[in-house]
Order: structure tokens, then C-alpha cells, then sequence
């Protein structure tokens, strides 16, 4: 009996079953089988919203907490219900209500993809600690993602302190070893900056950023250094086939800044859903051939 006060999931069970019989038992109620889906998913856009928060204000260095929401053009504050994940953009027509300004297409896909990811991660996790730690991983890419395209880099308020959770949340996860998470550390950082040095002798300019440097070091305490080889190819491969595409319709610069945080970041979460997958068909392939 002792083993059981020590469940840290039993109020979240306690009301999972709670809400599954209210469910049951109520008719007018939609399927049961839908309902906690429904909720991750309803939770993830939510915390999206927040996101877009971060992926505004980061950058500036503005307080993420204060002041509330506003537009940006004519800073009128959002009131609640201009302020709900992805149905605010659709009835207010992605238009300021008082100034008419254009809201940016970033807010409700930022939110989608929150919600969509937590939805995932549910279905992969179900509720566990891992959907709680993987889902602040996901969360984190998604900043790096839009925060990267807008301006070029990648915030050290969000690598950084990702860097010593993740390592933290090791001894929290069953399949992850503290010592694969800090091996994936040492692993992420130093390969990218023997790269970035590599480049800088070679070309004598700078090709890749410290951002980079420290987002695939963020990457390899949440995955550990078993993932990393997997991530530098398919974020390589995705990148550098984009980077050609874009040169051939722009027929600029080939110098031009291409920013590879998004390619790092989908390509660790490609990793965190199918790593496994793709690594033990790699290995198949190879000894077939
Ligand atoms: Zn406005």
C-alpha cells in the first residue's frame, strides 16, 4: 500500500476516470473516446497562445508575463474573446478590430501546431511524465522555429535554460540515462562548433551561428547523444535541398542567410517521434547492402 502514496500520477488517473464516467454517463455529451484528446489538444492551442507571446517578445527582451496582449500597430488590448487560440483569427477575420491592422498568420499556426503536437504526444505518451517534459520540448522548438525565420536567430532565453532542464528531466525519464542526456549535451555542442570553426578557417566568414551551437546541445540533453547523428542528417538533408530550392528561384547571393534553427527543430522532432524507427531501418539498409 505504501508504493501507492508514492504515485505522483494517482490525482490525474482519479480524475481521468472521474471525467471518462461523467462522460459515459450523460448522453448529450460527445463520444467519451474523444474527450481527453479533445482537452490535449484545446490545453496545447492554449499554451500556443502563450507561445506567440514568447516568439514576440523574446527578441526585444520584453517581459513575457506583463503587460497582457495588445496589437501591435495600435496597441488596443485583446479581450478575451480576442484572445481565443485559432477562433479569435477566424471571426475577427485576421483584422485588428480597432485599427483594422493585419494580424500575422503566425498566431494561428503557432497555436495549431501546439495544439496538434500535444495531441501527438498523447497519443505516443499518453499521460505520463514524458508528455509533460516532451511537450516543454516541443514547445521550445516551436519558439526557435518562428523567432529563427523572423529574425536570424536563435534565443539564448530559450536554449539555455532548455539545455539544464533537459539534462534535469533525464532522471525523470525511464528510457533517457543522465549520462546519455549530458553525453548528448557535450555531443550537440561540440559537433556543430568543430563544423562552424571548420567553416570559419575554410571561408574565413561565419556560416553558422552560436545559436545553432547551442540549440542542437538543447536537442541532445532532451534526446541524448544517440539521436544526434540522426538529427545533423535529416535536418542537412531537408536544409540543404530548401537552401537549393530557394537560390534557384531567388538567383541571389549564395552567401544569403538561410537560418537553420527550423530544420534543427523539425528534424528533433521527427527524431522524437519516429527516431527509432528510421534508425533500425537505416541499419537494415546498410547490412543489406
Ligand atoms: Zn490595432
Amino acid at each position: 500500500m505504501s508504493l501507492k502514496k508514492l504515485k505522483p500520477t494517482e490525482p490525474l488517473e482519479k480524475l481521468k476516470i472521474f471525467l471518462e464516467s461523467k462522460a459515459r454517463g450523460n448522453d448529450l455529451i460527445a463520444l467519451p473516446t474523444f474527450t481527453w484528446p479533445f482537452l490535449v489538444f484545446l490545453l496545447g492551442t492554449c499554451i500556443g497562445s502563450f507561445l506567440n507571446v514568447c516568439i514576440c517578445r523574446l527578441p526585444q527582451d520584453r517581459s513575457v508575463v506583463k503587460p497582457g496582449s495588445a496589437c501591435p500597430k495600435c496597441g488596443h488590448r485583446l479581450k478575451w474573446w480576442e484572445n481565443i487560440p485559432i477562433l479569435s483569427f477566424l471571426f475577427l477575420q485576421a483584422k485588428c478590430r480597432s485599427c483594422g491592422a493585419r494580424i500575422s498568420l503566425q498566431y494561428p499556426m503557432v497555436e495549431l501546431s501546439s495544439g496538434l503536437l500535444a495531441l501527438a504526444l498523447w497519443y505516443k505518451f499518453g499521460l505520463s511524465p514524458e508528455i509533460f517534459i516532451y511537450f516543454y520540448f516541443s514547445a521550445c522548438l516551436i519558439i526557435v522555429t518562428f523567432v529563427d525565420l523572423a529574425h536570424q536567430i536563435v534565443p539564448d532565453a530559450v536554449s539555455l535554460p532548455g539545455i539544464a532542464l533537459g539534462f534535469l528531466f533525464s532522471f525523470l525519464l525511464p528510457e533517457l540515462s543522465w549520462w546519455d542526456s549530458l553525453l548528448g549535451i557535450l555531443m550537440g555542442g561540440g559537433i556543430l562548433f568543430l563544423v562552424a570553426w571548420g567553416y570559419y578557417i575554410i571561408a574565413h566568414r561565419e556560416g553558422m551561428g552560436g545559436g545553432d551551437i547551442k540549440l542542437l546541445a538543447m536537442i541532445g540533453a532532451f534526446l541524448g547523444w544517440q539521436a544526434i547523428p540522426l538529427v545533423i542528417l535529416l535536418s542537412a538533408a531537408v536544409g540543404s535541398v530548401t537552401g537549393l530550392a530557394i537560390m534557384s528561384v531567388r538567383k541571389g547571393d549564395r552567401h544569403m542567410a538561410i537560418s537553420y534553427g527550423p530544420f534543427l527543430a523539425g528534424a528533433a522532432l521527427i527524431t522524437l517521434f519516429w527516431g527509432r524507427e528510421l534508425t533500425a531501418w537505416y541499419l537494415a539498409f546498410i547490412s543489406m547492402g
